[in-house]
């Protein structure tokens, strides 16, 4: 053993005993030379499984009295730790053995034959010690627990703990001195402050991006620049600012054709668990108020064909990681739960539009209902498994292939739509070259099948419920919550399986991992390759991964969608102080000049008019902002409007991409940025974009989002009204 060796044990020693002497390690962990000697174990249970009888005797500590698969795992993880004490063990058995003096050395060398002829060396007891303890070493450094703080983890707690207890982490439920590896937060990045290493379960800003409001506005955007690809998302207004533009657009139609009746949907901004929402069918029928009672929302068309099982209404709620936002990498989980409704769904008429049972899926209304049924079938009740859902279609002839291939489409595109101003909120709260956490964070994705199996997003849940309880009424009006087997099997699968993505051991891929032959543009994803997670558990004992990588995966098909991004990082380039998240009048100009867009026909001064009238018209649409001046939003805009001036005879996607060119050719590559070359959007260019968004189920309704745009380029709106932070999203 050379001096350098010794001295890395020692310090290892060191922080073994720090550790445990603060955290109180499990013994497991401890300093193994004070280990039992290699012997069977009395207590270890007996007869069922080979490993243990063949290799029992490196059972240290703890685990030797816990039974069952605990055992398992350590026995089989010690067995490919090496072969020094089973040769001991065997030794008997074996017969033959030849004692052999080292030269110089003073050691005992003990050699015997095998039945193969091989000879094995056998340790003396000293130098058996010697190694158990080098042994010892790497094991204790490889099976260092991960620590998880789970002080702020709120509802989540019970499927963290019982997640946590599979891993074999080390929970910290009332938080720790010193640094863990894993921070969970029940509600938002801030729920613990001052975290400056480790990982955290939330993104700055998720909470802020993904109410209705902000959600309907990133994919809108999206909407102009892929109106077909982002087809999956109900034409919504926002309120009350489209107002006018709702009224104006429904009147039309219904000019045009007096027999057309559609359905509206209002949702509250800040609003969850269906609180608020109500059904109409003209547009008189909104609950404006006005001045500062004016309601924040969306109004939305409402799908009137969902996909009927059991004539019941239902949707999905899909969990999906966000493993990191540079590089993108995002996960699906293979299961999810399906929501029923609790009356059985006719179209909307003016009868039966207050009807929430019919209409509205969400678990914490139609719980309430005399007809929710509870069930400990996955398959059955009005809280179903995605998979017994799926098969169920799959059994009437769906392709339910192609409906997943759907889905996973309709997720990445959804995350590529709001990444851009979590970028914005990232470099705020975590500076590059500054110490912070990393993050990632599971979402709850709640999506509507049509009748047609085209599946819709209804919205996206920064805070989805993790409780593996249920509300149960056990006495007339009383309700108290009781296990719920259907929501431990999703939501523990999710979260367990988070934290082994998560593990600080494991390595991250660093750059996009791009699919050999990837998928291109259009094709379809398939539904499953098992194979690949398969790997991770490297114990054996936990199931495979429930969690699918989904981006980079499918980078190829996709990636071109990111044009947004590359504008996001155009604006942080120029934000200057790190903290920032709005541009200033001095850093736009800036950016003017820096790519160039200036010149005798655009001014220096028309471009201050333009910071001065777009950044007027969305100051308060961010009210968390930190500082006032020009936020994402407003740049996009901006954007947009100097493409359209620079390259008029094109289309709006292609003025933006020749734009986005021309400025990143003034600028040159930047560290830091995602390799601009993968956000390439080059296969976009020969699409014909169509300026109006397909709809889903009323072709006479055109998108706001032309109407948006045509609006923000005249700078006659009036002023954004600043929203509520809605905070904890359940079911
Ligand atoms: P909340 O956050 O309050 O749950 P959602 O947007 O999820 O708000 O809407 C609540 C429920 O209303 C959904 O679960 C779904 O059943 C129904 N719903 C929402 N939007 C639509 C829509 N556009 N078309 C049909 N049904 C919808």
């Amino acid at each position: 053993m050379s001096d350098q060796y010794v001295k890395v044990q020692v310090e290892q020693m060191k922080s073994f005993g720090e550790d445990e002497e603060k955290e109180g390690v499990d013994t497991e962990e401890q300093v193994p030379g004070s280990s039992p000697s290699a012997s069977v174990s009395p207590d270890h249970p007996t007869g069922t499984d080979a490993s243990s009888t063949s290799l029992p005797c490196k059972q240290t500590g703890k685990s030797r009295s816990k039974p069952g698969r605990e055992d398992r795992r350590h026995t089989s993880d010690v067995a490919s730790q090496g072969s020094v004490v089973s040769s001991e063990k065997n030794l008997n058995r074996l017969g033959y053995e030849r004692t052999l003096q080292v030269k110089g050395t003073g050691k005992i060398l003990q050699r015997k034959s095998e039945p193969n002829g091989n000879y094995v060396t056998i340790h003396t007891s000293k130098d058996i010690e010697e190694m158990r303890r080098e042994e010892g070493f790497k094991l204790a450094k490889k099976r260092r627990p991960v620590t998880v703080d789970t002080s702020k983890a709120k509802t989540s707690l019970e499927a963290l703990k019982i997640s946590i207890k599979q891993l074999k982490w080390k929970e910290f439920p009332l938080g720790r001195r010193t640094a863990c590896d894993i921070y969970w937060h029940g509600v938002s990045f801030h729920d613990n402050e001052n975290i400056i290493s480790g990982q955290v379960n939330k993104f700055p800003g998720m909470i802020e991006m993904l109410r209705k409001i902000n959600l309907s506005r990133a994919v809108r955007t999206m909407q102009e620049l892929f109106p077909e690809e982002y087809d999956f998302y109900p034409r919504s207004w926002i309120l009350p600012e489209e107002y006018q533009q709702f009224t104006t657009q429904i009147h039309m139609v219904k000019e045009k054709d007096a027999t057309v009746n559609h359905t509206f949907i209002v949702k509250p901004d800040g609003g969850s668990q269906g609180d608020g929402i109500y059904l109409i069918r003209d547009p008189s029928d909104l609950k404006l108020m006005t001045g500062s009672q004016a309601k924040q929302g969306v109004v939305q068309e409402y799908i009137q064909k969902p996909l009927l099982i059991d004539k019941l209404k239902f949707d999905i709620r899909l969990y999906v990681l966000i493993k990191s936002l540079e590089p993108l990498e995002i996960y699906i989980a293979k299961e999810g739960l399906t929501r029923f409704c609790t009356e059985p769904y006719q179209e909307p008429s003016q009868k039966n539009l207050s009807h929430v049972f019919m209409h509205l899926t969400n678990y914490s209304l139609n719980v309430h209902s005399g007809n929710f049924v509870h069930s400990d079938s996955q398959s059955t009740g009005s809280k179903r498994t995605l998979s017994s859902v799926l098969y169920r279609l799959a059994a009437k002839g769906v392709d339910i292939k192609r409906v997943w291939s759907d889905i996973i489409a309709l997720v990445i595109k959804t995350v590529i739509a709001v990444v851009p101003e979590l970028r914005v909120y990232y470099q705020a709260d975590i500076p590059p070259g500054k110490p912070g956490p990393t993050c990632f964070q599971i979402l709850g994705f709640d999506i509507l099948l049509m009748k047609n199996l085209k599946p819709v997003l209804l919205e996206v849940n920064s805070n989805p419920s993790m409780r593996i309880e249920h509300e149960q009424e056990v006495a007339p009006g009383v309700f108290e919550y009781v296990p719920s087997p259907v929501d431990e099997e999703v939501k523990v699968g999710v979260i367990r399986d988070t934290l082994r993505l998560m593990d600080p051991g494991h390595k991250k891929p660093t750059v996009p991992q791009q699919r050999a032959g990837g998928f291109e543009q259009g094709e379809e994803i398939p539904m499953e390759e098992e194979t690949q997670e398969k790997s991770q558990d490297e114990t054996g004992t936990l199931p495979s991964l429930c969690l699918k990588q989904v981006y980079p995966k499918y980078f190829k098909q996709f990636n071109y969608l990111r044009l947004v991004e590359r504008i996001a990082a155009l604006f942080i380039r120029f934000l200057g102080v790190k903290g920032n998240m709005r541009l200033g009048p001095t850093a736009f100009r800036t950016f003017i000049r820096t790519c160039k867009l200036s010149g005798s026909n655009f001014t220096m001064a028309s471009v201050d008019i333009l910071y001065i009238d777009i950044t007027r018209r969305w100051s308060g649409a961010t009210p968390d902002s930190r500082e006032a001046g020009m936020g994402l939003q407003a740049f996009v805009e901006a954007f947009f409007y100097l493409a359209a001036r620079r390259f008029k005879s094109l289309a709006l996607r292609e003025q933006v991409v020749s734009l986005l060119e021309l400025c990143e050719s003034q600028l040159g590559p930047q560290s830091g940025v995602e390799e601009r070359r993968s956000l390439s959007c080059s296969r976009a260019l020969p699409r014909t974009v169509k300026t109006q968004t397909p709809c889903l189920a009323n072709p006479q309704l055109s998108s706001p989002a032309p109407l948006r745009r045509a609006a923000s380029q005249d700078y006659r709106h009036q002023r954004f009204k600043p929203r509520s932070l809605r905070a904890n999203v359940e079911n």
